[in-house]
């Protein structure tokens, strides 16, 4: 765009110019311009009409809005991710000048309305000496929240960008040069990605900024010292400072992420437990949504914080379930606690606002009467049951007699019902705070009864009727006389005005009254105006004392909204146990029970039982079988109560799930790429302390590929990993597992069959399911008849197939290989595993199948001949058919896959790896 156009528009477009924000609103006397394109797309956004503007012989479209309605606009700009400058106009010596005062963008847009947290984040990748470093930061300009972090899985980044949310994010220089990182972090997000200045990432000069802002101590504190990390912190305070909202001064706290105390939750179990968000991306139906029963913004905030950052400290978890069981059976005190609660204002906000020096007269009260309710929480604790718990603690903790004394500080200075803004009439300032505002307004009262009176006495001097003293605009005060006796008006009376049925007058007496008042007028305004920002500086000083005071007021609410949904739903205090025992009697889904005439379940896993794997039909609850059982432990670690009768539960230090497909084959991602994705991501995670959901596994691909990889993921999972798990899956095939694996057992969700119908009973029981229900559900679901008979032929020529093509590839007979390590065989035809023993190639598979002998080392393996065999490795054994009797030949081929297969070591290859050899292995046995 050339900048030729001169007068308004080309002072529009020079300043455009000198700015990277996408849109530009001038001021232009009343009213914020845009004009030339800017002035097109606000006018397609907003629905502004567009008129035409004229300069230097050229036409330009221009569209604007009244100077008082610029926000909302604004904000709906910022909303569809634009960044908006705004230049202001100021009076110069010759006239006017404007410049760009601030950029608005969506992550540094002050006071939204909603009560969504709306964060601004950073985030710098570094390829340092010990691998991959990841460094995150996040701002909320509104609350002047800042948290910042270092990672070293992309993993932990995505699931933070989850847990916040944010609305804009700034790459570092380290992401956006690789467009691999890039569209990670793009995929991770919603947020606008804006491309901020790089030198701000400049871990020096970053590292100069947060010491500067925060003290240098901060950096410390939160152990703050790798460089992407003080790169993003630097940068954010950075790009808040440069976009001039002036809110840098409420960010008074550095905090840290605290991964370490925290239950490891990634983004993909974020949102397969739909925490916050339904798999939908809706925020009705999930578990935020069933909880909040709080009364403040404040607390719904802290309610997402602790449901998607449960603790792993188990003296702060106990102390939350305190509370909550104080709330839960004091009913009485929880309902006039949260009456009390109920319309307080947003005090994280309100001090964010006064440090930007955006507060009003009417936010300044609304901080004193939130102030008011602390003595009230106070005396709605006293003497009731919550007196007793660690409610009284939260209450106490912001430092009470600096609360006090802002308080009637605040009751002194601002009048009880102050006006929206100063000016005007005055009234914002109470009286008695401030002497020479008090002796002014004294004489202005004093100046204006003159004023008021002037009439009687005018009319009582000069024996005049139908007189009145008024004032407007133009005319300034003056005495108006009926026009009947206009002519008997003494002779110092000036005539200004005549109108149709009077005449208004001046004197010179009135004219200096008049300048006084106007003089005392402005005198007032003045002084409101200094006494008012001192009073918000005053505020703004204490924003910390504001952030603790929200903090404990939000907290209050979370735990009396928490103890309502107890006491209301029957939900009952978990016990914590160092031990191994998990134990849940008659547990429920949390979200499906509102809902649903819900069937409760058990769940028993102890040292000898840590692995689940979870039958039954579809449709018939295995889903939320195990997400229930993940919720009620993400509950119980976020301090709340758990739907069940009794729950005892060992600490988590992490949750990890992997559930059916979602749309990322939208996403141009193969839905089969993805589950491997979150797998490895499970497997290498997962600790012994962990809990692992998986919902089928290896259903995206062919049927064999798919079974060795739940197979061997079952196998890592119980060996190495020794999470606890729960595994639902389709493949039958595996709940032979339990007669091998010591800490699997098999429990299914019962569906009973009569005459053909199907019902559902939603009842966990031991064992696995009696049969496959693939075929059933296809039957039930209405397939005509010819269909489902085919189905069921086909499914068994296929079990035979399989069988016919192992034995082509030679088989391969295992047994117990002399150290006394267990080995079993499974037998793919007959479905379930037969003894390990010498590998003698017996055809007995007739007896495959007799699950009293399976598993018995005497018992010679029947396999090798006429099925394709897997062994189980147990976790102390090498695995691998080491029983192969010398004389039998081999084709050299077959030697191969074998001596290959034998040379794996189950343990150490990841699942995708050991997945990609068995199909070359398969591949070769099929070329043969
Ligand atoms: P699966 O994973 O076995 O296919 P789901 O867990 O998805 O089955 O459950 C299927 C349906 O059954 C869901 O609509 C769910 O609401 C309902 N359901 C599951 N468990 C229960 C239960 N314990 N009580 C009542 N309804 C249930």
């Amino acid at each position: 765009m050339t900048t030729d156009a001169g007068g308004i528009v080309g002072e529009f477009l020079s300043l455009k110019e000198s700015t990277d924000a996408d849109v530009l609103a001038m001021q232009c006397g009343d009213f914020y311009e845009f004009f030339a394109d800017d002035a097109e797309l606000v006018a397609d956004e907003l629905d502004l009409k567009v008129s035409q503007k004229s300069s230097h012989g050229s036409s330009y479209p221009m569209a604007g809005v009244p100077l008082s309605e610029l926000t909302p606009y604004l904000k709906a700009l910022v909303e569809r991710g634009y960044r908006v400058a705004v230049a202001e106009q100021y009076e110069t010596d010759d006239g006017h000048a404007r410049e760009i005062e601030r950029v608005v963008s969506p992550g540094t847009v002050v006071d939204p309305d909603g009560a969504e947290a709306r964060y601004l984040a950073a985030v710098e990748h570094d390829d340092g000496d010990d691998g991959d470093a990841w460094g995150v930061a996040f701002a909320e300009v509104t609350t002047g929240r800042f948290h910042a972090a270092a990672f070293a899985e992309l993993d932990d980044v995505r699931a933070e960008l989850h847990r916040f949310a944010p609305v804009e994010l700034l790459p570092g220089p380290g992401v956006r040069d690789d467009d691999a990182r890039l569209a990670d972090l793009r995929e991770a997000t919603d947020a606008r990605l804006t491309l901020h200045e790089a030198e701000a990432f400049a871990p020096g000069r970053a590292r100069h900024r947060l010491g500067d802002h925060f003290g240098t101590q901060a950096l410390a504190a939160v152990g703050l010292d790798a460089d992407p990390a003080v790169a993003a912190a630097g940068a954010v305070l950075h790009y808040v400072d440069e976009t001039g909202a002036g809110v840098l001064a409420s960010m008074t706290r550095l905090g840290g992420l605290d991964a370490g105390g925290r239950v490891a939750l990634d983004a993909t179990t974020q949102r397969n437990l739909e925490l916050v968000e339904t798999m939908r991306g809706e925020s009705t139906g999930t578990l935020l949504d069933t909880l909040d029963h709080t009364e403040t913004a404040a607390g719904t905030r802290l309610l997402r914080e602790w449901l998607t950052r449960p603790r792993r400290d188990r003296a702060e978890l106990e102390r939350r379930g305190k509370a909550v069981e104080a709330f839960a059976s004091a009913a009485l005190a929880r309902d006039r606690l949260l009456d009390t609660l109920d319309g307080t204002a947003d005090l994280e906000r309100l001090a964010a606002r006064a440090t930007s020096g955006a507060a009003g007269p009417r936010d300044l009260v609304a901080v004193r009467s939130a102030l008011e309710r602390l003595p009230e929480l106070a005396a709605a604790i006293d003497g009731t049951e919550l007196a007793d718990s660690p409610v009284p603690d939260v209450l106490a903790r912001p430092d009470q007699g600096a609360a006090r004394d802002l308080h009637d500080e605040l009751s002194e200075a601002i009048a009880a019902e102050p006006p929206g803004s100063i000016g005007g009439d005055g009234g914002v300032i109470a009286r008695g705070y401030d002497e020479e505002l008090d002796e002014l307004v004294a004489e202005y009262e004093e100046a204006v009864d003159w004023l008021d009176t002037l009439a009687e006495r005018e009319k009582r001097q000069h024996g005049l009727s139908h007189v009145s003293v008024d004032r407007n605009k133009t005319d300034g005060y003056y005495i108006q006389v009926g026009k009947s006796v206009a002519g008997g008006v003494p002779e110092h009376y000036h005539e200004i005005k005549t109108l149709k049925n009077s005449k208004r007058f001046v004197t010179e007496e009135l004219e200096e009254r008049e300048r006084t008042v106007l003089r005392m007028e402005e005198r007032r305004e003045e002084l409101e105006r200094r006494i008012f920002e001192e009073v918000r500086e005053r505020v703004a000083a204490e924003a910390e004392l504001l952030q603790d005071v929200g903090r404990a007021l939000a907290e209050l609410d979370v735990l009396a909204a928490l103890g309502h949904h107890a006491a209301t739903n029957d939900w009952t205090r978990p016990a914590f146990t160092d031990g191994d025992e998990l134990r849940i009697e008659a547990g429920r889904h949390p979200v499906v029970e509102q809902t649903t005439d819900f069937v409760p379940n058990d769940l028993r896993m102890d040292s000898e039982r840590g692995f689940l794997i979870v039958t039954g039909p579809n449709m018939s609850g295995k889903s939320t079988y195990m997400r229930q059982c993940a919720l009620i432990s993400l509950l119980a670690q976020a301090g709340s109560f758990v739907p069940a009768d009794s729950a005892t539960l060992p600490l988590v230090d992490g949750v990890y799930t992997r559930v059916g497909a979602l749309d990322e084959l939208a996403q141009g991602r193969s839905t089969f790429m993805v589950e491997m994705q979150e797998l490895s991501n499970i497997l290498h995670s997962a600790t012994e302390d962990s809990l692992v959901i998986l919902d089928e596994v290896g259903r995206g691909t062919a049927t064999y590929d798919g079974i060795s990889i739940a197979w061997a993921a079952t196998e890592y999972l119980h060996n190495e990993v020794r999470a606890r798990t729960l595994f639902a899956t389709h493949y039958h095939e595996l709940t032979a597992l339990a007669e091998h694996l010591p800490r699997v057992a098999n429990v299914h969700v019962a569906a009973e069959e009569r005459d053909g119908e199907v019902t559902f009973l939603r009842r966990v029981r031991e064992g696995p399911t009696d049969r496959s229900y693939g075929v059933h559900v296809a039957d039930l679901a209405g397939v005509p008849d010819p269909v489902v008979g085919r189905a069921d032929e086909v499914l068994d020529r296929l079990r035979e197939e399989k069988a016919i093509e192992a034995r082509g590839a030679g088989g391969g007979g295992t047994g117990a290989d002399g150290d006394g390590t267990r080995q079993a065989v499974f037998d793919l035809s007959a479905g379930e595993f037969v003894a390990g023993g010498d590998g003698g190639g017996r055809e007995d598979a007739g007896d495959a199948g007799d699950p009293d002998r399976a598993g018995d080392p005497d018992r010679p393996a029947s396999a090798a001949g006429n099925g394709a065999a897997i062994t189980a490795s147990d976790g102390d054994g090498e695995g691998g058919g080491r029983g192969l009797p010398p004389d039998r030949a081999l084709d050299p081929e077959v030697e191969a896959v074998l001596s290959a297969l034998r040379d794996t070591d189950v343990n150490e290859t990841p699942p995708v790896e050991l997945m990609a050899k068995v199909q070359e292995w398969q591949a070769r046995l099929d070329d043969e």
